[in-house]
């Protein structure tokens, strides 16, 4: 078993306490790594050391800091087997998809260097002999905590704008899977130009570390990626020095499928997304709506699909679905399922859960409806719901019947109708016949408990920097 220590102001460091927490190979359940178990005292260390960082950082001319920026990517790059190998290990997910999530975690770095130049100021025109501008600087320190679902990617979509425009930072992991985010801080901390302290990765409990990462006065802005419950936890941390705070949290997102659409496109993208990584996807789908019409037919290749899928250990070549992260999920996803099958619900194809391993296969649950606690909650697994409707249903009203707000995801052949829904969707993203997450797109949603800002794209990189505004009087 490998043992990690946390990164603090450029050296490898074990908590204060000296205590450790072992995380699992939810494949297996052996012991994987062992990782430092940080306290307040380690929270403390970790922004001490990025905020000496900042004014070195930040007063880089911006080339710079790309420079180092690109070193960062090509070393993600030559290490991506190895990550890859990890991210199967301690997450779960099969190496095909894992090493694509890190050639795409490389990527972030490359594409926020090149958007780093096209962030700019303003000029406002006011009356008199006076010059006005808005100048955008970096936030400062940013405290960044990530889930469990796809680590490595989560900690390149963070680290990689907030560095590039000049934002040094302290990241923490979730503690199910810490030591990806210790071995992504390995690799990086071999770019040249890096300065010490400029990125910071502490592990340990959330309620602990988080917590007062969350809450330290000199933590300036907190960038939180994980479920709605702890982002309320987070925010009240964060509110007695009125942090900003970025939150990207739950979701439930409902899928439209109307009787004209494209059903073998349509399972094409959502069934691949509903099982890709155990459908441990915030972006997924959540809950379907199916049109009388194509009703059995959408089921059947729903069906056709899910049997296409091969689970097993991530590191086998064949494996296209690995195990849930934990048993605690496990037990959740399970309980979903269960939960269903007793309000009427029909078991059209899986449900297997694993006694060894954290496994369940994927699963159709078929004839569910809009009330069923299945159909209400987040379930972040392997298992498809599927509810039919008529024409007398109100779809858009089903579909806002959430306190999740996150995106939707339509399915019509009528371009207008999907034009219109996207007016009407209470979502922050709407994905009409297609679902694609570019460099380029911000995504994140301040609608109802699903968050608060935009992460990704020139937007998300925006969210990282402040706008001061200068006014200068040159009349005599
Ligand atoms: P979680 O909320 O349980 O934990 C997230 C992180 O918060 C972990 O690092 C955890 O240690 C930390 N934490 C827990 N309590 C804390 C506290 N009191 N103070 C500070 N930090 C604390 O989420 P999870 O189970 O790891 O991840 C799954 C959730 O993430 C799902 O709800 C999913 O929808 C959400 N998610 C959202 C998006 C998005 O873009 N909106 C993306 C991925 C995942």
């Amino acid at each position: 078993m490998k043992e990690y220590k946390m990164y603090i102001g450029g050296e490898w460091t074990d908590a204060a306490s000296g205590e450790i927490l072992t995380t699992l190979n939810p494949s297996t359940e052996e012991p994987f790594a062992r990782v430092p178990a940080a306290g307040p005292a380690d929270a403390d260390r970790a922004v001490r050391a990025a905020r000496a960082a900042f004014p070195v950082w930040s007063g880089l001319p911006q080339a710079e800091r790309n420079k180092v920026l690109f070193r960062i990517a090509a070393l993600i790059r030559e290490n991506a087997e190895e990550m890859a190998r990890l991210e199967g290990l301690e997450h779960g997910t099969p190496y095909r998809d894992a090493f694509s999530v890190c050639m795409g975690a490389a990527e972030k770095f490359e594409w926020s260097a090149n958007a780093a130049c096209r962030v700019m100021g303003d000029q406002i025109p006011v009356p008199g002999e006076t010059l006005s501008y808005l100048k955008r600087e970096p936030c400062g320190v940013i405290g960044f905590i990530i889930p469990w679902n796809l680590p490595t990617i989560m900690t390149a979509v963070k680290l990689a704008p907030a560095l590039a425009v000049g934002n040094t930072c302290v990241l923490k992991p979730s503690s199910i899977n810490s030591a990806i985010g210790l071995h992504f801080a390995e690799v990086i901390s071999k770019a040249e130009g890096l300065p010490a302290g400029a990125v910071n990765v502490i592990t340990g409990p959330g309620g602990g570390v988080g917590a007062a990462l969350a809450s330290h006065p000199e933590v300036d802005m907190i960038g939180f990626t994980g479920s709605s419950e702890t982002g309320k936890r987070i925010l009240a941390s964060a509110a007695p020095t009125v942090k900003k705070c970025v939150m990207e949290l739950g979701g439930n997102n409902p899928v439209l499928i109307y009787e004209d659409a494209d059903t073998d496109a349509a399972i094409a993208v959502l069934a691949w997304r509903q099982f890709n990584n155990s459908g441990q996807h915030c972006s997924g789908p959540g809950r379907y709506y199916v049109h009388e019409k194509v009703y059995d037919d959408f089921v059947e290749k729903f069906i056709a699909y899910a049997k296409t899928v091969t689970v097993g250990d991530p590191r086998d070549k064949g494996t296209t679905m690995g195990p849930l992260v934990s048993r605690e999920h496990q037990g959740k996803v399970a309980g979903y399922i269960k939960s269903a099958l007793d309000e009427g619900a029909r078991l059209a194809f899986g449900g297997d859960v694993s006694e060894k391993g954290f496994f369940i296969t994927p699963t159709v649950l078929a004839d569910c409806r809009h009330d069923m606690t299945a159909a209400r909650d987040e379930i972040f697994g392997p298992v498809a719901v599927i509810i039919k409707y008529g024409d007398a249903d109100d779809l858009v009203s089903l579909a806002n019947d959430s306190r999740y707000g996150l995106c939707a995801h339509v399915w019509t052949r009528d371009i207008a109708r999907g034009l219109s829904l996207a007016d009407k969707l209470q979502v922050g993203a709407v994905f009409v016949n297609c679902q694609m997450l570019a460099n380029e797109q911000p995504w994140g949603t301040s609608v109802k408990e699903s968050g608060i800002g935009k992460e990704g794209g020139l937007y998300g990189m925006l969210e990282f920097t402040d706008q001061k505004l200068v006014c200068v009087h040159y009349g005599a």
